[in-house]
């Protein structure tokens, strides 16, 4: 072990990490095996993957299938390019299964590897389509504070978390970002995406771009009537609505996809993550038809946009299982139900502790909040760190969770496997409990 921590010292990057803190600390954990809700590390210590690792790992660690699905294909033909005229099966097969699951009048689907790739992919998609129609002048993006859009160069810019825009310099220009709705409400954050569409300039904004509950925010969930509002704006002003379902794709929230809790529609929705649980990278845009079309009538000559890997055929043949397990086990139906499970775990620890505020799940995408006063909904000052000191606490339970901490906020955030049962959600939240617990004893706060 001590061998293999000083050649990742030495050798591995790792990524959203802090560079000095593996140098000085080395991995903390180097894990071995999955099973369901399980990781196992290389000590033989077992955890509850309760963020699913990445809110990816939908259908849970280990599942023969998908590596028997991936071993086929890889056999036959593991890779073969789609670029230009060439095509393969398995794209084909998947694409198609992606458009019957999508919202109606979304049914074209471009491939990438990622969420960050998919992102970047739709913001050039979306100029490209301005552009063929003689109105290069709409390149703008506007997303949302708080939002999370990946790593990539537009991606970064449509972030809006402005740490990841100062790692390397600035953001590109023709990105700029509305208040979100996390504490401000549906009319305000509306009056600040109108206000910000009327400054920049409705003639030069290319798409609009959000996902339907802020994930890496701090699952943020929006308001009564919010996307409907943005929908209608966006008509208004004639701006396509690019909807980041990275993290509420395939399941997560108890519907196939998030934004069909709101009956909004969007033009474009990315996604990743959970086509493929993970087990392999995929990502990719879905476009609507009325963008299809003009792109087919259009677009002439060559789109200069494609990734080696768009269309990968091994890729494609382990998100066709992936999906067929998810239909197969009824997962969007036991995210739905485990989610009310968790909710109700949640409302237990709320009602016995002190320092629990805003607690919330939809589907089996979930959020604790903690704060100095429940009842005013007043924070910890950031150095108190309450939820960095809740996380090593449930960590040191088992359970690997994540909190944001962005402007001083406290949420653990639970992106659990879809495959979660009532037994394991119970251990899960007691687990919880006893974190939580020992943070506010260790705060000295006393029960009133
Ligand atoms: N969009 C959202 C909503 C995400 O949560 C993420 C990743 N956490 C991304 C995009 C970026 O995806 P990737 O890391 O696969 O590039």
């Amino acid at each position: 072990m001590e061998h293999l921590i000083e050649l990742d010292k030495k050798h591995f990057i790792h990524p959203t990490s802090s560079i000095q803190q593996q140098q000085s600390d080395g991995a903390k954990v180097v894990m071995e095996s999955g099973d369901g809700i399980y990781l196992t590390d290389k000590n033989g210590n077992v955890f509850i993957d309760a963020m699913s690792s990445l809110w990816n790992v939908n259908v849970g660690h280990g599942r023969e299938e998908l590596a028997e699905a991936a071993a086929e294909q890889l056999k036959k033909l593991a890779f073969s390019s789609s670029f230009s005229t060439f095509s393969n099966e398995p794209a084909i097969r998947l694409a198609e299964k992606i458009a019957s699951l999508a919202p109606a009048g979304l049914n074209a689907v471009f491939f990438t590897s990622g969420g960050s790739e998919s992102n970047d992919s739709a913001i050039k998609l979306v100029r490209h389509y301005w552009k063929i129609q003689g109105k290069q002048e709409r390149r703008k993006i506007i997303a949302l504070k708080r939002g999370y859009h990946g790593v990539a160069a537009a991606s970064t810019s449509v972030t809006g978390i402005p740490e990841f825009w100062g790692m390397a310099g600035h953001m590109l220009t023709d990105f700029t970002h509305a208040d979100t709705h996390y504490e401000n409400g549906t009319d305000k954050a509306i009056a600040s995406l109108q206000e910000t569409i009327e400054r920049e300039g409705p003639e030069t904004i290319a798409a609009f771009l959000a996902e339907p509950i802020q994930g890496a925010g701090g699952v943020l969930f929006p308001p009564e009537g919010y996307l409907k509002k943005v929908r209608e704006l966006c008509d208004e002003y004639g701006i396509l609505f690019i909807a980041d379902e990275v993290i509420t794709g395939f399941g997560r929230t108890g519907k196939m996809f998030g934004m069909e809790h709101y009956g909004v529609t969007p033009d474009l929705m990315t996604f990743a993550k959970g086509v493929t649980s993970g087990y392999i990278p995929l990502g990719g845009v879905i476009v609507s038809d009325q963008v299809h079309d003009v792109l087919k009538e259009k677009s002439m000559g060559t789109l200069f946009h494609g990734f080696t890997y768009s269309g990968h055929p091994t890729a494609a043949a382990v998100g066709l299982k992936n999906i067929e397990i998810i239909e197969r086990e009824g997962l969007v139906e036991n995210s739905r139900r485990m989610g009310e499970e968790l909710l109700n775990g949640f409302r237990k620890i709320k009602k016995e502790l002190n320092i629990v505020g805003d607690v919330r799940t939809i589907g089996l995408l979930g959020a604790v909040e903690l704060v100095e006063d429940p009842d005013t909904n007043k924070r910890f000052a950031a150095d108190m760190k309450v939820a960095p000191k809740v996380i090593e606490a449930l960590h040191e339970r088992g359970v690997i969770c994540r909190a944001v901490t962005y402007e001083s906020t406290d949420i653990i955030c639970f992106s659990p496997p879809l495959v979660i049962n009532n037994k394991e959600v119970a251990d899960m939240t007691d687990k919880l409990h006893d974190a939580i617990l020992s943070v506010q004893n260790e705060l000295g706060i006393v029960r009133s």
